[in-house]
């Protein structure tokens, strides 16, 4: 067996050994002795091992190697290095701790506690110490220590202590005091239930029973189990708050969706709605406007007072229902906001006073009092013509219609001066029936329409919304001040300042290379019904005569004319016949629209030089059939020219005059077309024309600027001449005016597609090229 500390021996380097009478072995190390016994217990052998070491003598000290024997006595003796041990094993006494330790103090923060006193505010022991044994302490009063003695009053100087803290120590320590007394300390402890465990032993290591002192640390409030469950509720707590804000986030989200997709339900059946509407209204106007028109030129055609007064019936009525549906869809554009403002500079004063004419008949027919208050000013303004006018009919009309016969209407224009800037102030003021207060403040909603108790004014209640969104386009205001049966006013205010946007102007001008077309017409409703119709395939420009017409035609060259033929200033047969017979627009087709169905308006018609010419009332479709025809013709035309070798004047032009031109433009080319300097300066000067008309000519007849034409001429005259085959291809490109025959080969390619030298290989007489 083997010897260690586990036996109590403490650094073993052995010195000596010695058995003494009773057979027990003395064992000297450096500094002690130690005595083992054996005893016999149960067939086996027990070993116990007592130390007397430095601590118990000083005389322990500097005991010498294998240096040792017993006398007769029975003493025993070690030797040192200055002399010997002697000593009778018999007198060497153990001091055996039999009795628990007792506990003699405890204390907090190294402050001592004991019975009675508080601290902290409160009793911590009742009774000594070692009677009580426990302790319960707040969570932060963790750093106590424990104070203990053995009891071994007979020889404390080798007093042993082990202990240990349960829920703390894990193991056991061990202290020696040489007092009998120990303390062991701890700190930082945690909330919980602890025990301190201590037993003590004598020089013999002989350990006593345990002494047992319990420790309670209660924790902090906010640790308690209590506090936990509050902890718990509160998490549960905020948990379904959680889940409540969640779920009503996603209703609310569900509740908004759902919203958005009624609302774009109800707008999507709105603009079905829409659709319908505009699609009926459209429907209705083409034949609305063809009953209007020719029942115009009917008029004043019937002479017989019955059939005439009938006529006007029919023809007011059929004007009312014009109104309503142009309403309608003049409606439908504001809603769908596509209404723009197109300003125009004109007279405000002399625009007034023209729709105050119009007005006249009607105000002598219902016998009232119609007046127009004008005011001195600088009149001259933008503003969108078409849309003034429409405010002021919708105004005059509401304030005829709800006027009694016999009285007045005061249509009156003034200028004001606010913040630095004029206005015009428009007023329309009746001694009408009045508007209640109530109905006032509805008056410019959609569809809004005042119960009339006799309900005899008809009407869509959409007048006076469409007044108020073309007032603000104008970015004016209107106001609306009146008295039940007593009249009612309207007073319009627009800026006299609105400026022209040029950007948007530009833009439509570079933007749209669609074909032009002119129309020509005195019926504002009709040109303007013609205008909308056409407008989607084509640019359209118009005029109310042929004094303008013929303007326009000049200055916008447009692709083709539509033109109708009763008009005042200048009619359409005049105007045919100028167009035709001015070298600037007589390449452009006309058409003539008239009522005059007979032959002979006909043979005038096409004596003036007209392309073509329809009779009032016609079918939309055929008029987009002819305005077609008539274009492709002239592209057909265009063609032929880039075709045909042989330019033949007459097969690309529709009147004589283009026809002289082209045959002059061809002469003189020919004439100058061995001078590669002959250009479109020259041609111009020879031709007696501006650079810009003889530009306009000829594009319009042969699709080509006036230095393409010469080129073009130049090519055709040189493949005659390849196709002749006497001369060679430099010889060609020489004799038709180019001065490089490598520049000659490129331009002949591109025009004919193939090579000069390949050109003049394929022999044919007649021959044209596919380009
Ligand atoms: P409607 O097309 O039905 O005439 P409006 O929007 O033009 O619709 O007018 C709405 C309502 O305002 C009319 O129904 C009418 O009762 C009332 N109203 C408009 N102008 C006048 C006026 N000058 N005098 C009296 N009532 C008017």
């Amino acid at each position: 067996m083997c010897w260690g500390e586990e036996h109590g021996f403490e650094n073993l380097t052995i010195q000596a050994m010695q058995e003494d009478y009773n057979n027990e072995v003395w064992i000297t190390t450096i500094n002690a002795l130690y005595k083992v016994s054996v005893a016999k217990e149960g067939g086996q052998n027990e070993y116990s091992v007592v130390c007397l070491d430095r601590n118990y003598s000083q005389d322990w000290n500097d005991l010498y190697e294998f240096c040792s024997m017993r006398t007769r006595k029975g003493e025993l003796c070690f030797g040192r290095m200055d002399g010997f041990y002697l000593f009778s094993p018999e007198n060497v006494v153990f001091t055996p701790c039999v009795i628990s330790p007792l506990f003699t103090g405890f204390r907090l923060f190294n402050e001592s506690v004991s019975c009675g006193e508080e601290y902290h505010g409160r009793v911590l022991f009742t009774q000594s110490i070692d009677k009580v044994r426990s302790v319960t302490l707040n969570y932060d009063e963790n750093f106590l220590t424990f104070d203990f003695s053995s009891l071994n009053f007979v020889n404390p100087s080798q007093t042993y202590f082990r202990y240990r803290l349960e829920g703390a120590d894990k193991k056991w320590n061990e202290i020696v005091s040489d007092k009998g007394q120990g303390s062991v300390v701890y700190n930082n402890l945690l909330p919980g239930e602890y025990t301190f465990h201590v037993m003590s032993a004598g020089n013999d290591h002989v350990w006593s029973p345990e002494s047992v002192f319990h420790v309670t640390i209660r924790p902090p409030f906010w640790a308690t189990g209590w506090a936990f469950v509050l902890y718990f509720l509160c998490l549960i707590g905020i948990v379904i708050l959680g889940v409540r804000y969640v779920y009503r986030k996603n209703n609310q989200k569900l509740i908004r969706l759902k919203e958005q997709q009624e609302a774009q339900q109800k707008e999507e059946l709105n603009q079905l709605k829409f659709r319908f509407f505009t699609n009926i209204s459209h429907e209705l106007r083409t034949p609305l406007t063809l009953i209007l028109t020719p029942l115009e030129v009917l008029r004043k055609k019937v002479t017989d007072e019955q059939v005439l007064r009938q006529l006007d019936m029919v023809y007011k009525n059929a004007q009312e229902l014009y109104t309503l549906v142009n309403q309608l869809l003049d409606f439908r554009k504001i809603e769908m906001k596509m209404e723009k403002l197109h300003l125009t500079a004109g007279d405000l004063e002399e625009f007034v006073s023209a729709l105050y004419a119009n007005f006249q008949p009607f105000a002598k027919e219902k016998q009232l009092d119609f007046r127009l208050e004008l005011s001195d000013a600088h009149w001259y303004m933008n503003f969108d013509h078409e849309k003034l006018h429409r405010i002021l009919n919708n105004l005059l009309s509401n304030a005829f219609k709800f006027t009694p016969e016999g009285g007045r209407v005061v249509l009156s224009l003034s200028a004001e001066e606010v913040e630095g800037h004029s206005f015009a102030n428009i007023t329309v003021s009746d001694t009408g029936i009045g508007i209640s207060d109530e109905a006032l403040k509805h008056i410019f909603e959609r569809f809004y329409q005042v119960q009339h108790p006799d309900d005899s004014k008809v009407g869509s209640g959409i007048g006076l919304h469409l007044v108020k969104e073309y007032v603000e386009l104008h970015e004016g205001t209107i106001r609306v001040e009146s008295q039940p049966g007593k009249g009612t006013s309207f007073i319009v205010r627009i800026p006299m300042d609105l400026k022209v946007e040029e950007e948007a102007v530009q833009e439509t001008v570079t933007s749209d290379d669609r074909k032009k077309l002119l129309i020509v017409e005195d019926n504002q409703d009709f040109r303007h019904f013609l205008k909308e119709q056409l407008s989607e395939m084509y640019q359209v420009i118009d005029a109310p005569d042929g004094e303008e017409g013929e303007k326009l035609a000049v200055e916008q060259n447009p692709d083709l004319i539509i033109s109708d033929i009763m008009m005042p200033k200048v009619d359409g047969l005049e105007l045919c016949r100028r167009i035709k017979h001015n070298v600037q627009t007589s390449h452009i087709p006309v058409i003539l629209l008239t009522a005059r169905s007979g032959d002979e308006a006909k043979i005038s018609g096409y004596a003036v030089g007209a392309d073509s010419y329809i009779s009032k009332p016609f079918s939309f479709d055929v008029l987009l059939a002819r305005i077609k025809q008539l274009i492709e013709q002239q592209e057909g035309r265009r063609k032929e020219f880039r075709k045909t070798l042989r330019v033949n004047p007459s097969r690309i032009t529709i009147t004589s005059i283009d026809e002289q031109l082209i045959q002059k433009a061809l002469k003189l080319i020919e004439e100058h077309i061995d001078n590669s300097e002959y250009n479109v300066e020259q041609l111009s000067a020879d031709m007696g024309m501006s650079r810009m008309n003889l530009y306009r000519k000829l594009q319009a007849i042969t699709g080509q600027t006036p230095t393409e034409f010469i080129r073009t001429i130049r090519l055709k005259r040189a493949a005659q001449l390849l196709q002749d085959g006497k001369l060679n291809v430099s010889e060609v490109a020489d004799r038709v005016g180019f001065s490089s025959s490598s520049y000659f080969t490129k331009c002949f390619k591109e025009q004919f597609g193939v090579l000069p030298t390949q050109y003049s290989e394929t022999d044919e007489s007649g021959k044209t090229d596919e380009k």
